[in-house]
This record gives C-alpha cells, structure tokens and sequence, in this order.
C-alpha cells in the first residue's frame, strides 16, 4: 500500500471549530462580500436554455415524442481539456466550431470538476464513479485494482461488447484501465512524434465498429491526447492562432525550467521539442488553442460518421475530461497540470447527448466527473450501481464535488470550495468561485457554510475504500523515456 494514501487527512474538529470562530469574526466586518449560491433556475441564458438538473429528466421523459433507452454508449476523454477551451474564442478564432454545434443537441454541464488533477485518477473517476482515495487510483503511479467494478466491467455484465482506443501510454493494458473489454487498444505514437495523434485514434475506432458484432449493444471508449503537452499542433492549425494576438503572461521572457513541474516556468517537457526552444509564454497558448483545435475537427468527424451510420439514433454519448491545465501562470504554475486543485486544474467540459435528451440544456450546478457511471447507467436503462460516490445528473439536483491528490482535497457547495491539505496540519482554506475564480484569495465565509462543507467533507472520507492503493510496477527504459517525454516522470 502507498505510504502516501496511508496518510489521513488532517482537518480535525479542532482545526475547524478554530477555522469557523476566524470566519465569524471575518464575517463581521466585510458581510457584504459574502456571495450566496449561485442560484440555478429555469432561465434564458445567452439564448441557451439553463435548467436544474432535475428538470433534465422531466424534459427528457415528458415530451410528446417518448424514446426507449439507447443500445449503446460512446465516451470520449480527452486529456488536459480546460472546461474554457470548449465553445469559446482564442485569437479571434473559434476553439472548437464543430463541437459547438453538436453542443446545440447535447446538454452541456457548465460546471464539472475532474476528481483529480492526473490522468490516472482522472480516468479511474469516470470509469468508477470513485473517488481516489475510494477507487485506490491517488496518482499516476496507482494502477487500479481489478477488484473495483468499472463502467466496462458492469457494461459487460449487461451483455455488452466493449472496446477502447485510447492514446496515452498510462492507460497501457496492465495497469488496470483494460479491465471489462473484449478490445483494448493503446495506439503508439509514430516515430519521432511525442504523442499518438487523434486521427489515428478516430481511424481505428471507426475501424472496429466496422467490425463489430451488431447483433450487440457496444461501449465504446476513446481517450484523446491532445491537447496533453508538448503542444505540438499542425502547423496550418496553428497558423489560425497568431501567438502576438494572446495576452501575455505576467513576464513575456519566461524561464525555460529543468524540471517538469511547471511552477514558475515553462516545463522542460514544453519546450525542449519545439525548434525554436520560445520562451514566450503566448507561442504556447497559441499551440494549446490550436492543438484543441484540431481535435475539434477529428471530434467532428467522427461524430458526422456516427450520424451517417445511423448511429445517433440509438447511442448515448459523452464527452469529457481527465483534468484541465495551468496555462499561463495560474497560480504559479505555467503549461502543466498534476499540482494543484485550483479550478484551471479541475474544470473540465462535460457534455452529455442521447436520443430525446434536452438540446442546448445548460446545467449551471456543480457537478463530477464520478457522476458519468450512474448517469450512464440511467441513460441505458439498466440497474444502478451501489456504492459509487457519482450521482445520476438526470434525477438528481446535487453532485458531491470532490477533488483530491496526494496531498490535498477539495470539496465544492455551490460557488464555495474547501481546499484542505491532506498530509501537513494546514488550516482549511475558502474560496469563493464567484468573486475570485483564480482563487487568488482566501476568502471570509460564514460559520454555517464552513461547517456543512467541513462536516461534507469528513462525512465522504469516512467511506470505506474498495480497494488499497497498488503501486505502478517497474517500466522498462523504453517506456521510462516515453512517459518522461510527456512530462510524467
Ligand atoms: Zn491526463
């Protein structure tokens, strides 16, 4: 077991009963910047419908026109994916044009938080509906435990024939991703690339369901790496986002750094493959935009093909993220992600379509990405899952959002959140997302909302893990260098 995860978290009664007397005090002298939740409500936003989440199922069942549960289910990761980065603008440019408009048939979850900030937790949330801590996948260096059911393996159960593309070495078949599918894929990036690109992915994918048993309902996985760093776009792709037309960063020369961690710098992993070894941090915004964008086009291509095999007629699809990304200088840390839980970290897109689903829905509460397996599970027609710590977002109005590394958690109440150092004695730290979304400050919360986000908070950790941490095992030089590359070790 991980000597790190054997670590308990460290916010006692007495460190929250000081915290919430500060608060108090606080409180008194500044009421007036105290935010309340922000409220959701059936409302005409930006000419897109912003539902509660509790509406989505009534919409979806009680229209005139009634659909039976979809046959299949298509999820999409895409690693490093900043929930900014979809329908928005860089340059003057559109980021994502195609999914925008397959944004009009789905039902955008505005709000979504990844459960970590690494692509191994990140991907163990969504297929287990887990927390880390609860599915043993704390870090990159976990392999998750065959012993936890996943999305696949309960899918599988069902009937079903599984496969997954997916592109980053991490999720390589051994570390525990593989577990429920009949097919298991991880696509090798070409020579001399540094990473596997998406139309291979798209063309191998399309391959198999060409392929598969169609007297079977399918689950089909894909797990993109764009825009996961180095940024390494094509070059007319990046020719659409001029760096001189992004902001720049706090210093235009940034430091080009030894290491990986990206705090204070630009990580080695970033520049040290591009010609030009730039130090400006704004050559880098602009190749991020342009590698989400040129996902975008290989997204919609496969979802025009899905259409045209008739597909969309009886699939459920959806459309997230492991984790999002620091760019420039968000809280110290510049192109790089696994640090910490700020919100460039863990905001991520999610996007949810099925057959009679409520097109263009907006859900404005916070959700988590371990709220995809329940929801699927919903969305096909079959059995919930017990003991998961995801919510169905088509039933239910609340997602317990919580995020967690090493050593720290998160914990979301509306446009609060709770940071919490795992392994040191650190005070509890409260940001308000509404008036400070970099969370830049701390800020004074009341006693009440201190205490139910505390008490949330140790009431989740109090559940039972399914499984130990297991520690990844040894790699071999080749793929020791293939993980260095992309900023892993
Ligand atoms: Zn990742």
């Amino acid at each position: 077991m991980d000597e790190f995860v054997m670590d308990e978290f460290m916010m006692d009664e007495f460190m929250m009963e000081e915290f919430v007397m500060s608060s108090v005090s606080l409180n008194r002298l500044s009421r007036n910047e105290l935010s309340e939740l922000v409220p959701v409500s059936k409302l005409r936003c930006a000419g897109l419908l912003v539902l509660l989440i509790g509406a989505l199922f009534v919409a979806a069942c009680g229209g005139a026109q009634r659909h039976s549960p979809p046959k299949n289910v298509i999820l999409i990761t895409v690693d490093t994916w900043r929930g900014d980065h979809l329908s928005a603008q860089r340059a003057g440019q559109a980021l994502t044009p195609e999914l925008t408009a397959w944004a009009s048939r789905m039902i955008l979850f505005a709000d979504a938080s990844s459960v970590g900030t690494q692509t191994s937790p990140g991907v163990a949330g969504i297929l287990t509906g887990l927390f880390p801590y609860r599915s043993g996948v704390v870090s990159n260096q976990h392999v998750l435990p065959a012993t936890v059911p996943t999305l696949a393996s309960k899918l599988r159960e069902a009937g079903f024939v599984n496969a997954a593309v997916v592109a980053n070495p991490l999720l390589r078949a051994g570390f525990g991703f593989e577990a429920g599918f009949d097919h298991y894929e991880l696509v090798e990036r070409a020579s001399g690339e540094p990473k596997a690109r998406a139309s291979e992915l798209v063309h191998r994918a399309l391959g198999w369901l060409d392929e598969r048993p169609t007297s079977r309902r399918f689950f089909l996985w894909l797990h993109f790496m764009e825009p996961h760093g180095p940024y390494v776009p094509p070059q007319d792709v990046l020719a659409l986002f001029p760096s001189e037309q992004f902001d720049a960063p706090r210093e235009l020369e940034l430091l080009a750094k030894g290491d990986n961690s990206g705090r204070g710098g630009i990580p080695h992993y970033q520049w040290k493959p591009i010609a030009s070894r730039s130090r400006d941090g704004r050559d880098y915004l602009a190749r991020y935009a342009a590698e989400v964008r040129d996902l975008d086009g290989e997204l919609g291509r496969l979802l025009v093909r899905l259409e045209r095999d008739g597909l969309l007629d009886d699939s459920a699809v959806v459309l997230s993220s492991d984790h999002g990304e620091a760019l420039a200088g968000d809280n110290g840390f510049y192109f790089s992600h696994g640090n910490e839980l700020t919100q460039d970290q863990v905001h991520v897109p999610l996007l949810v379509y099925y057959p009679g689903c409520t097109p263009g829905a907006v859900v404005a509460n916070p959700v988590s990405t371990v709220d995809i397996f329940p929801t699927v599970l919903a969305i096909l027609g079959l059995p919930e899952q017990r003991d998961v710590d995801g919510r169905n977002l088509l039933a239910e109005a609340e997602s317990d959002v919580m995020s967690e590394t090493l050593h720290e958690v998160s914990l979301r109440a509306g446009s609060w959140k709770l940071r919490a150092g795992k392994t040191a004695p650190r005070a509890p730290r409260f940001f308000d997302l509404a008036l400070d979304p970099r969370e830049d400050a701390v800020r004074p919360v009341a006693a009440e909302r201190a205490r139910e986000l505390g008490t949330r908070l140790r009431e989740l950790r109090a559940r039972p893990r399914q499984a130990p941490s297991i520690s990844r095992f040894h790699l071999d030089e080749e793929r020791r260098r293939e993980l260095e590359e992309l900023g892993y070790l």
